[in-house]
């Protein structure tokens, strides 16, 4: 069985509804000169209209691009979305699932996501799928709950042998924008549960998939919280927008 050294720590940067055209450029500018080849896997989340120029920004590098989201059908009458054929032909490799302002601002539902991570996956995109307990679950002391309603429920369609084709990233809500960032031992556990949980499907795809921590993840934060033993990586929101601050949470990721 692989052990925890063999999955490649992932850094995204999800940039929300940030960055236009030139300040995706000025990015890629001064991130992509200085990105060390440390042995971890890099992607970038711009948002829609941002998609096709940072796929070209990054052509020649070894950092992927992925969307913060898409629907599940691959075309038809459904006015303001967009498909992962769509993105597929922009040279996205990935997409992000189920974040929590998208579940929050948007009624993104765990039935939807139920849909949408297997129609990513089949399309050839990487889904990166969010999931977190806000405070009152946690002070409710719901946070196993609610983390294995969302794994049980999100990942329902996917088959087994494919569990490892995706990202997790363990979000709790309150650590998100917040500057509340949580303990590395609080990330280690949730983010072993949701192992734990995956398990009960298929140990060996459990211990291949990657999960990732995020919620206010900083370059002097990032190393603690990696070098938890289940923690594969970061999903990174506010320190993703300066290239200097994720190219410090790159090498801090890097060991
Ligand atoms: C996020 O948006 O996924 C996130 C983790 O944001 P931040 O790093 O700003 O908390």
């Amino acid at each position: 069985m692989p052990e925890a050294e063999t999955r490649t720590p992932l850094l995204a940067a999800n940039w929300k509804m940030n960055k236009t055209l030139a300040e995706t450029a000025d990015f890629f500018a001064a991130f992509l000169d200085r990105l060390p080849d440390n042995g971890t896997d890099v992607i970038v989340c711009p948002p829609f209209t941002a998609l096709a120029a940072a796929a070209e920004a990054v052509a020649a590098s070894r950092v992927e691009i992925a969307a913060q989201n898409m629907y599940q059908e691959p075309h038809g009458a459904f006015t303001g979305e967009v498909s992962a054929p769509m993105l597929l032909e922009l040279g996205v490799k990935a997409v992000v699932l189920g974040h929590s302002e998208r579940r929050r601002h948007f009624g993104e539902t765990d039935e939807a996501l139920a849909r949408k991570v297997p129609a990513a996956l089949r399309a050839g995109l990487l889904p990166i799928l969010c999931v977190g307990e806000d405070d009152a679950e946690r002070d409710a002391d719901e946070t196993a709950d609610v983390l294995t309603r969302q794994i049980d429920t999100d990942l329902a369609g996917v088959p087994e042998e494919s569990l490892a084709g995706i990202v997790i990233a363990y979000e709790p809500i309150w650590a998100i924008g917040t500057g509340r960032t949580a303990t590395p031992e609080q990330a280690q556990e949730a983010v072993s549960l949701i192992r734990v949980r995956l398990s009960g499907r298929s140990t060996e795809m459990a211990e291949k998939v990657r999960i990732l921590y995020g919620g206010s993840v900083k370059p002097d934060n990032a190393a603690e919280l990696m070098d938890q033993p289940d923690v594969d990586g970061a999903l990174v929101g506010g320190a993703a927008l300066e290239a200097e601050d994720f190219l410090g949470i790159v090498e801090a990721a890097g060991g």
